[in-house]
């Protein structure tokens, strides 16, 4: 069993100055095989009664286990909803500590029902596909519309590397794009701290730099699979951190989450969050390239070096083998600015046209 512990490292936030309260919501994360890791629960002051979250899939990957080993009540999720998480929260009663075994909308339903319900949450993936395993965002619909929600983050979350190993590879692509985007969302946080006049955190940046680095790290060689994936859990972990610090999405989400936002609104067929985020990343590197003189001077963090490991990581470096438009995204390079027109970004620093979104297209190799 391994334990990371995080309230140390995070310091005080009259220490880094930054105005954010320093949110440590979440105590410690328990890397150990699943029923050694539910063991360890009491330990934690996280108590009985329990009720365990999962839907129909994750159910038979773990969710049957942690309810068996716990004498816990089971919930299953059925749509991710906000009238979901809040029935769900009524049904609750006198459960002490809810966690959640599952993929994004299972964990998210649950984030959002234990928040309502004042319980305590545990968080336990069965894939690490996305940073949102330990973020204190909820991301639900409501009339048929994505909103995220700040809730609370975790207490704790339980990684059982081997159960993360068996999710399926697209999956593990889209949590290594999700971690090679942040090098743009870092960037355009700096951009709103140096031109918009934004609140800007130390530690939560040493967090997100430290997801990339561990990222980068796995993508070099010399790991195995399983410490691949390892690398990767603990870099998600890393990006919810640097989330909860400041109680925002603003460190890891920038102008390249935008455009996965606006792609996801018009696509059809949605690719998974990652591999979206890891495909705009590329363009808006760029796009950064170009217009802001406080880029990265680091070759791994610039386009060429984001290009190298988003292939190692398998995310598709062509729109049609992506499935995506040329029309679709340029499209979202020049429009996804107003999706949220309040937050600054590179985006929003230079409105590309529709040519220059085409010529961004170009340049990345993307067309
Ligand atoms: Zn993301
Ligand atoms: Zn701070």
């Amino acid at each position: 069993m391994r334990v990371l512990e995080f309230s140390g490292e995070i310091g005080s936030h009259e220490g880094c100055g930054c105005g954010f309260k320093h949110d440590k919501s979440l105590k410690e994360v328990v890397f150990a095989p699943l029923r050694e890791a539910l063991d360890h629960l009491g330990q934690l002051d996280l108590h009985p009664p329990y009720a365990v979250f999962y839907d129909d899939v994750t159910y038979r990957i773990a969710g049957r286990t942690v309810q068996k080993v716990l004498g816990a009540r089971g919930v299953r999720v059925a749509s991710p909803t906000f009238r979901e998480a809040e029935e769900k929260a009524q049904m609750l009663g006198a459960v002490k500590t809810v966690i959640a075994v599952g993929g994004g909308t299972v964990i998210d339903v649950a984030k959002y029902a234990a928040y309502l319900s004042g319980a305590d949450f545990v968080s336990i993936p069965t894939a690490p596909s996305h940073d949102g395993i330990v973020s204190p965002i909820a991301s639900l619909f409501a009339e048929g519309r994505r909103v995220s929600i700040m809730t609370r983050a975790p207490a704790t979350a339980l990684i059982d590397v081997s159960l993360l190993s068996s999710a399926p590879h697209e999956l593990i692509t889209s949590g290594f794009g999700d971690i090679l985007a942040k090098t743009v969302s870092i960037k355009d946080w700096q951009l709103g701290r140096d031109e918009a006049s934004e609140a800007y955190c130390k530690s939560a940046e040493s967090f997100a730099l430290r997801a990339i680095n561990v990222v980068i790290d796995a993508l070099k060689g010399g790991h195995d699979f399983t410490e691949r994936v390892e690398l990767l859990a603990t870099a998600l972990i890393n990006s919810g951190v640097a989330m909860m610090i400041v109680r925002s999405s603003r460190p890891a989400s920038g102008s390249e989450h935008l455009i996965s936002h606006y792609l996801d609104m018009k696509l059809d067929r949605r690719l998974r969050h990652g591999i979206q985020c890891g495909i705009a990343a590329l363009v808006m590197a760029i796009l950064h390239e170009k217009w802001n003189p406080n880029w990265w001077e680091d070759e791994a963090y610039r386009s060429d070096g984001l290009r190298e490991y988003l292939s190692k990581a398998g995310v598709p470096l062509r729109l049609d083998e992506a499935g995506i438009s040329g029309e679709l995204m340029a499209e979202a390079i020049s429009e996804a600015w107003r999706i949220r027109p309040d937050r600054y970004t590179i985006l929003h620093k230079h409105r590309p046209s529709r040519e220059e979104a085409f010529e961004l297209l170009r340049e990345s190799g993307l067309i």
